[in-house]
């Protein structure tokens, strides 16, 4: 099983971010290579650290491991890490290689539906979806091969060109390979020599309460694998389904209610939904059409924060009156 990122950094689940980087300081000066030359246990330790700390910071990516965490699958959904991030750790030692990019699996981005109510409860989601993984039966290499002879074998090529500043020499993908380093003799059965099958996946997971239209959750590491590079992510943006009555303004929400001339004039007490139920509100004599009530906290919910509900009042004109109420209403005028 992977290391917990809180263990690694000796932290506990509710440290605030100030925590988490005091100890992300301490533990990464312990182990620097710099403190520890030649010592593959600590540089070990200082790439674990590095990297725990890499999603622990970043409030997005720690909602996401907090959610995901190793409940997923059985397994860490952060198994795919961060190639930016690899690159960053890797540049810190001297392995007397030359760095080269990883190469990463494309993202793959879905979209979830969800109601305001759905929002406000929080809600279990189960999806699926399909990704390309890599064919086992030929170990993604899409059969039987042989090395390209065009870059003998490293996927990449040596491009020089001349350009009015001089010759430039830079790296380039190979053409004949497609940055593989071997050209297929013999196609895999199982992918038709394309190095990667479509699995179907299925992912369970807690939508966090007051999720917005538009965010997005991310899980490292569940996009499509790529032969020879580490598996893109998958990004479940939320589409919030517009309410029949309430409309939402970050936490707060709105709405409006209509109320007889009578009740506006000499003051009522009404019913009014929330997302949590019917409330009573006070309508006090002499309020105005289209004032608006604030009613503390019947919102939405994120973290520690809730919203408010504004409650505008608006006037309910009768399209019908009987001989009786016209004189009523007639005698108002005097
Ligand atoms: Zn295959
Ligand atoms: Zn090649």
């Amino acid at each position: 099983m992977t290391k917990d990122y809180y263990q690694i950094l000796e932290a506990n689940k509710d440290d605030d971010d100030k925590t988490l980087k005091k100890k992300y300081r301490q533990l990464s000066k312990k182990y620097h290579p710099d403190v520890n030359p030649d010592n593959p246990e600590a540089e070990e330790k200082f790439k674990e650290v590095a990297k725990a700390y890499e999603v622990l910071s970043d409030k997005e990516k720690r909602r996401n491991y907090d959610m995901f965490g190793s409940e997923t699958n059985g397994g860490n959904p952060f198994n795919g890490g961060n190639a930016n991030m690899d690159d960053i750790i890797n540049s810190f030692f001297n392995n007397n290689q030359r760095r080269q990019r990883v190469r990463k699996g494309s993202d793959i981005r879905i979209t979830i539906k969800m109601s305001m109510e759905e929002v406000f409860n929080g809600v279990h989601k189960k999806i699926k979806y399909k990704r390309n993984e890599n064919c086992v039966s030929c170990n993604a290499t899409g059969g039987k091969t042989k090395i390209c002879n065009v870059c003998n074998g490293k996927g990449h090529i040596n491009h020089i060109q001349n350009t009015p500043i001089g010759r430039v020499q830079n790296t380039i993908q190979c053409h004949n390979c497609g940055g593989r380093g071997t050209i297929i003799m013999e196609a895999c059965k199982m992918c038709n020599g394309k190095s990667t099958i479509i699995k179907e996946e299925m992912l369970e997971f807690d939508v966090p309460i007051g999720i917005e239209d538009g965010e997005n959750l991310i899980v490292r590491g569940k996009g499509n694998s790529i032969p020879n590079g580490i598996n893109g992510d998958l990004y479940v943006q939320i589409v919030e389904v517009p309410h029949n009555t309430f409309k939402r303004s970050g936490l707060d929400i709105h709405q409006r209610i209509t109320l007889p001339y009578k009740n506006l004039v000499l003051g009522d007490s009404t019913e009014v939904n929330t997302l949590d139920g019917k409330i009573r509100i006070k309508i006090k004599a002499g309020t105005e059409v289209g004032h608006i009530l604030r009613v503390s906290k019947k919102g939405l919910r994120r973290e520690n924060r809730v919203g408010d509900m504004m409650i505008e009042v608006w006037l309910e004109i009768p399209k019908e009156i009987n001989d009786e109420e016209k004189s009523k209403i007639e005698s108002l005028k005097n």
